[in-house]
């Protein structure tokens, strides 16, 4: 079989050729492992449905190497994430498995943000009758940028916004700025679990030079405030660290990372070493099993120079 490797957000995937046949995962199936090289790897499927153990209707869709999570009630389905960009196959995966699981109707598409890599391609889903929902800074970037394969949110969140559907709480909360200006954790109270996309990386140092962030000083307070909602088990937006669910103790570890980080590069700061000798030189060593480390910690140094150096 032919394999490729992809890289995704701070995850190496080995996975089986798109022209590959699409697989249907068993009932339970077992989270893809992270492969160091592909001659070494064994490819996961494609696609795989989940159901989170100990709950009757909370499941992840994984498709290569981005998450949703869906939540199955009495009265229909909230649905999150399309991730479909470039790939319609995906949304259409996603569909046939929820149907699988229910012939309820799909009443909500929720958003994490706005980034297309997992949000566009939500078309389907409008075309079922589901509402869309994001927080009122990604509607407003999604009209200024008008990428075409993004459906428009039809309804917005400001800081919290609470959905119930046939039985099922679903709080949708704004945390402050941190991987975008739009990012929502969406809290099942009873169920405590929360799904967060991509600003709560696992044992994963943070995507390249945190491209979309306004904030470094606001994400860290942003995940404080996350610690402080009532939840022992996070689904990410990317299968991290083998595909686990997170913890809390992997937020407290990230923010542990983002203060070590900040603490070493004021020093190259104040030794006039930022951005491109800082690059080089800072090393976290504590952190160096973590995914991504050779590649993306020289960029994490770079956003953190331009806090140190410049001020922003
Ligand atoms: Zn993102």
């Amino acid at each position: 079989m032919r394999l490729r490797l992809l890289t995704y957000t701070g995850v190496f995937l080995a996975l089986a050729a798109t022209n590959a046949p699409a697989q249907t995962p068993p009932a339970s199936t077992t989270p893809p492992a992270t492969a160091t090289s592909p001659q070494t790897a064994v490819a996961p499927p494609p696609f795989a449905t989940t159901k989170v153990d100990g709950t009757d209707n909370v499941y992840i869709f994984r498709y290569q190497g981005h998450q949703s999570m869906f939540v199955v009630t009495n009265d229909g389905v909230i649905a999150t994430d399309p991730i479909g960009y470039l790939r319609p196959q995906a949304v259409k995966t996603y569909i046939d498995e929820i149907k699988k699981v229910t012939d309820k109707p799909i009443k909500y598409l929720i958003y994490s943000h706005h980034h297309y890599d997992h949000i566009a391609g939500g078309k389907p889903f409008k075309d079922l009758g589901a509402k869309v929902v994001a927080h009122k800074n990604a509607k407003q970037h999604l009209l200024e940028v008008k990428y075409p394969d993004v459906v428009i949110p039809d309804e917005v969140v400001d800081n919290k916004k609470t959905i119930k559907l046939g039985g099922t709480t679903l709080d949708l909360i704004y945390v402050g700025r941190n991987h975008s200006d739009n990012s929502l954790v969406m809290h099942l109270p009873k169920e405590k679990i929360i799904f967060a996309v991509d600003f709560i990386p696992i044992q994963t140092v943070l995507f390249r030079n945190l491209p979309d962030t306004a904030s470094v000083t606001d994400w860290e307070a942003g995940l404080k405030k996350v610690l402080a909602l009532d939840w022992d088990r996070m689904i990410p937006g990317h299968p991290y660290a083998g595909g686990r669910l997170g913890t809390k103790k992997d937020v407290q570890d990230l923010i542990g990372y983002m203060s070590d980080l900040s603490a070493e590069v004021k020093k190259a700061a104040d030794a006039g070493k930022c951005a491109d000798q800082a690059m080089k030189e800072v090393k976290l060593p504590k952190y160096e099993k973590w995914g991504s480390y050779e590649t993306f910690l020289p960029m994490n140094v770079e956003r953190y120079c331009y806090y140190w150096s410049r001020g922003y």
